[in-house]
């Protein structure tokens, strides 16, 4: 296709006809694997929408998930300023590590130059942003979904399934209403904090990044602009 000559004669392939390609998850932004590619696994990635890479070890085409099921459904494709590097956006099914991890970079340097005192939470997420929270716990919901550690609360949920996370949306919708009824800036406060966790949980299962809706509020912010 045309859209495979374009990439092909612009990505910069290395002397064995490989790039490097990082693998971020659409929903939560997470940075999830680094693969190569050949032409030939491109052709297949665009041709088939899920990721093709080449496996050095191996030598030959390697279809992401064929054994495991962790399939990767590719959203968008990008390469770098100089070619030398692809990004592609996926919906991850399951684990993107072999390991049974959510993400391959696991693996934490320790001791770095001004990192010692910060809080290790606080310490990924840019200064002065006040919903970074929200960011991370979309993260940290994506990971549950994908790892399923045994004995998490999040675990349970997509366990038990749509209904279960459904039921519980529904009732944390009644206490956050209780909650205002009883003029209880506390108790709203907590269940506010609940309702949205399972919001969240729901959002996941049903595959709907955050990113969506802070777009859909931002048209109708622009819309309501232009008719005030
Ligand atoms: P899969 O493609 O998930 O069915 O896994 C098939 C094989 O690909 C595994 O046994 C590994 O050798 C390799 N593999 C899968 N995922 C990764 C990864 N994220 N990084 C490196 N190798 C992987
Ligand atoms: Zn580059
Ligand atoms: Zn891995
Ligand atoms: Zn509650």
């Amino acid at each position: 296709s045309s859209a495979y000559d374009k990439a092909v004669s612009e990505i910069k392939w290395d002397e064995a006809g490989l790039v490097p390609t990082i693998i971020q998850d659409a929903v939560s932004k997470e940075v999830l694997m680094m693969a190569y590619m050949n032409r030939e696994s491109l052709g297949k990635s665009i041709e088939s929408g899920e990721t093709w890479f080449w496996s050095r070890s191996r030598s030959e085409l390697w279809h992401k998930g064929a054994t495991s099921g962790h399939i990767q459904r590719i959203v968008s494709m990008h390469y770098d300023c100089d070619g030398d590097t692809l990004l592609v956006r996926v919906e991850q099914n399951g684990a993107a590590c072999h390991t049974g991890s959510y993400s391959c970079f696991f693996n934490k340097v320790e001791g770095i130059a001004g990192t010692e005192a910060a809080d290790e939470a606080l310490a990924a997420v840019p200064t002065g942003d006040r919903f970074a929270m929200l960011n991370q716990l979309e993260a940290v919901i994506a990971q549950r979904y994908a790892e399923r550690p045994e004995g998490a609360y999040t675990t349970y949920l997509f366990e038990k399934g749509v209904d279960k996370i459904l039921k519980k949306v529904g009732e944390e919708a009644a206490e956050v209403i209780i909650a205002a009824k009883n003029n209880d800036k506390d108790e709203l406060r907590y269940e506010a904090s609940d309702l949205i966790f399972h919001l969240l949980v729901l959002l996941r299962e049903q595959g709907v990044p955050l990113d969506d809706l802070m777009a859909e509020l931002g048209r109708r912010h622009n819309k309501s602009k232009q008719s005030s």
